[in-house]
């Protein structure tokens, strides 16, 4: 079978569905190949009794316009994360509470964590949103990682394990494997630290109503039978100024464009005949995906909103490193999403179902005491396992990946053009960086068509 459109579209993530749904918009035949028996990609829901989690990418906040508006479009409507009351904090084998942002650590502490993070948000804001590999010194930047630079600017220990939580939840990886000009073209794509990691006033202000993994679920309905599920890319032949063949297990789907909406590290599975050019060849070899997993435990009621806590919490011992109430109504059920990253993702995914169900558990009850070991409902999600995401939240770019290959990660090469939340200027590795690449790469092909 070939089937013909404008514009294939390969991959039914966020950035792929934008891609289509911008270009069926200006009036182009399009159509959309996804690996999966699913839309949504990196967006994923699952049924724990009554309660629907969302698996991956869940929460949006302030700044993050684009996601916003596709949701409004869309009629997905939003709800405040819970985040009332004390946050906890277990920290050296001690736990302690403490209102507001500020966790409850010794004052020379939190001087070096202040000191360090102006220093690093002083950084970043000299780094180009979308083209880090213009700024300043950005060679010396992007020769070591962030737990070097941690260390070469005398960071104290509890700074370290911090910014190793922040690491763990933002990148699913350690700050020893992140190039420091990654760490700092991220966090200035969200416009610093406090719009990317708070709740109150940050990304983590709301999730969708229905679970994000609608706003995907809502483009495929638009975008009806240009969807093929179960249609992986197998083979891209190409020649510039002649379209494309992107050949399927259903098929081979003809066009005059191709937007490839997969994780760079993806772009390897695909064979491209003839192949990319090297710098593209090569960059999907050292653009890996990260380690982020969560566990969700589900109870009859919120229990410790009633002891005026929060839900969020932080902790320098795995698996469980932060945690949020995700839960709607205060009368219950009551839901706690815990985050389990880098170092402590890979030991954790590599034990039996029993053992994570334990482990995480275990890491619950520390927090919040006996009755979080029993909960009504479990569930754990390890990204790293899933064939057509190869892990995440997103890309856990190592040194020296964007200064060699950065300009080459979203330019096209004749009729291929690149799509992907990793590709995208602000709020990369982000659902809003999605729907920006998505948007992006339909602007190239509509302008190219
Ligand atoms: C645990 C976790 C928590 C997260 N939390 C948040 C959050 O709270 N807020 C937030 O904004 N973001 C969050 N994210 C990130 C967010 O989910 C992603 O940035 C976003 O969904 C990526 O969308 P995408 O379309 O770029 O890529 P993807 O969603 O990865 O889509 C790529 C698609 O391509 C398909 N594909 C792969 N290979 C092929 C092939 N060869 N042929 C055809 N199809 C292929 C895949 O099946 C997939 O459907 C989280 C992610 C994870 C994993």
């Amino acid at each position: 079978m070939t089937l013909r459109a404008d514009v294939v579209v390969v991959g039914a993530g966020l950035a792929g569905l934008v891609a289509a749904r911008e270009l069926v918009a200006a009036g182009h035949d399009v159509l959309v190949a996804e690996a999966g028996d699913r839309v949504g990609g990196r967006t994923r829901s699952r049924r724990i009794g009554e309660v629907t989690v969302q698996l991956g990418g869940t929460f949006v906040g302030p700044g993050q316009d684009r996601v916003r508006r596709l949701a409004r479009e869309l009629g997905v409507t939003t709800v405040p994360t819970h985040h009332t009351g004390r946050q906890l904090l277990r920290w050296r084998g001690r736990l302690r509470s403490y209102p507001g942002l500020i966790p409850r650590l010794a004052p020379l502490a939190l001087l070096d964590l202040d000191r360090t993070m102006r220093q690093f948000e002083w950084l970043a804001h000299r780094v180009p949103p979308g083209r880090p590999w213009l700024a300043p010194r950005a060679h010396r930047l992007d020769a070591g990682t962030l737990e070097s630079w941690l260390r070469s600017i005398g960071a104290g220990r509890t700074t370290r394990e911090l910014m190793a939580v922040v690491a763990r939840a933002s990148w699913g990886c350690e700050p020893g494997e992140l190039s420091l000009l990654h760490a700092l073209h991220h966090v200035r794509g969200c416009g610093g630290f406090s719009p990317m990691l708070d709740t109150v006033g940050g990304a983590q202000r709301e999730h969708f109503a229905p679970g994000a993994h609608t706003l995907a679920e809502r483009l495929a309905e638009e975008l009806g039978d240009r969807v093929l599920l179960n249609a992986p890319a197998l083979r891209v032949t190409w020649r510039r100024g002649e379209g494309v063949t992107v050949h399927t297990p259903r098929g081979d789907l003809g066009g005059r464009r191709v937007v490839v909406a997969v994780p760079p590290a993806l772009r390897r599975t695909i064979v491209f005949a003839p192949t990319l050019p090297p710098r593209h060849e090569q960059l999907a070899q050292r653009w890996p995906q990260g380690v982020l997993g969560k566990v969700y435990a589900v109870y009859e009621r919120p229990f410790w909103r009633a002891r005026g806590l929060s839900g969020q919490t932080l902790a320098d011992t795995g698996p469980v490193s932060s945690t949020f109430d995700v839960g709607r109504d205060p009368l219950g059920p009551g839901i706690l999403l815990g985050f389990v990253g880098g170092d402590h993702a890979r030991a954790f995914f590599g034990l039996p179902a029993a053992e994570r169900r334990r482990a995480a558990l275990g890491a619950l009850r520390a927090l919040f005491g006996p009755e979080a070991g029993r909960p009504v409902g479990y569930t754990d999600h390890c990204w790293g396992a899933e064939p057509f995401s190869g892990g995440g939240p997103t890309a856990a770019v190592p040194p020296g990946a964007w200064t060699r290959y950065g300009p080459w990660l979203a330019s096209p090469v004749g009729p291929l053009h690149w799509a992907g939340s990793e590709t995208a200027d602000r709020w990369g590795g982000f659902m809003d960086g999605a729907v920006r690449s998505g948007e992006r790469a339909a602007v190239e092909v509509r302008a190219a068509l």
